[in-house]
């Protein structure tokens, strides 16, 4: 394993024998300073309402440009920052850039007033009250409207409500914020958990998407039935990892109504979104990209 620069670091000494738990251990004590070495940033993907083809919001994603490693994705960092709680520090960091951000473009970006933005929060910020402080604090000094702002939870944390306390749940809507369940249909919430929750945005995983347009039919299946029940618990949607024009069409007939992926964009670093947004705002509505009229 190479020596980093720098990194007299007592774990390398057994980086033969446990080669992974090094490394890990070494990715911590980066992460550790990477917040204060300016490592982390955000790339922005747009939320496209799919009846017009234009950007209404951005989901905000993690990046860490790491001095030796490179660009690295949340995948291999997450997890790690949670278990070390360095996740708390930097979900704050997060939250305050992804809204000072957003609301620059609002003020500043033609037809961007309305922008919302959606940022990912990670169970164990929610498990500290300390994190609703944190999101007003993050309002106040960006002076953000909180109608634009949804906090992202992935659905799994519904199946054991002990994760996410009530008094937090409560405290963010107080604050104003939005709730949305990400990667929905992958757990197994129910509709009581849900009604509990009071959310706002079911995110649809990219997984059922992904199987759209391949013969078996049940993820459509399964996409109809969360628009029935977003419906019925008023609700809105938005379907994840869309990359084909074909998967765009049947959302369509389906009636989903907001989407985001690679078809439109991949998450791009922040200097990439006003071009991107005004890109899109002068783009005319392509002809087979027509929406079916929906009741
Ligand atoms: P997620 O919130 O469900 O994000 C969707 C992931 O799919 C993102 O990967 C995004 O880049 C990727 N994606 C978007 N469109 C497409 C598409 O059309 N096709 C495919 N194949 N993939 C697409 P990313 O950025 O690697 O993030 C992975 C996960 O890491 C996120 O899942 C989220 O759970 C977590 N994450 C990202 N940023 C943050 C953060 O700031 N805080 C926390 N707590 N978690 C984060
Ligand atoms: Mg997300
Ligand atoms: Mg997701
Ligand atoms: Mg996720």
């Amino acid at each position: 394993q190479a020596k980093k620069a720098g990194g007299d670091r007592i774990a390398t000494r057994d980086s033969h024998t446990q080669p992974a738990a090094t490394a890990r251990l070494n990715l911590e004590s980066d992460l550790r300073l990477a917040l204060g070495r300016n490592e982390l940033s955000l790339h922005y993907q747009p939320v496209i309402d799919v009846k017009t083809g234009r950007p209404v919001g951005l989901e905000a994603f993690l990046r860490w440009e790491h001095p030796t490693l490179g660009l690295l994705q949340p995948a291999s960092f997450i997890s790690l920052a949670e278990d070390s709680g360095l996740i708390v520090p930097i979900g704050s960091w997060v939250l305050n850039q992804a809204l000072q951000q957003t609301q620059h473009w609002r003020n500043t970006l033609p037809g961007a007033k309305d922008l919302t933005i959606f940022v990912n929060v990670s169970v164990r910020q929610l498990q500290d009250l300390r994190f609703v402080d944190t999101v007003r604090d993050a309002l106040c000094t960006t002076g953000i409207s909180p109608d634009a702002v949804t906090l992202e939870i992935t659905e799994s944390v519904l199946m054991d409500q002990r994760e996410l306390p009530t008094a937090i749940v409560q405290g963010l809507h107080a604050c104003g914020v939005g709730l949305a369940i990400d990667d929905f249909g992958t757990g197994y919430s129910s509709l009581s958990q849900l009604r509990w929750l009071s959310a706002d945005t079911l995110k649809i995983d990219r997984s059922f998407v992904s199987e759209l347009g391949y013969k078996d039919p049940s993820s459509a299946s399964i996409i109809q039935l969360i628009l029935g029940m977003a419906r019925v618990l008023n609700l809105s949607v938005i379907a994840e990892g869309v990359e084909t024009p074909t998967q765009l069409n049947q959302l369509r007939r389906l009636g989903v109504r907001h989407a985001q992926g690679y078809l439109w964009s991949t998450p791009v670093p922040a200097h990439e979104i006003p071009k991107q947004l005004q890109a899109h705002a002068t783009e005319p509505t392509p002809r087979n990209a027509q929406p079916r009229e929906l009741p």
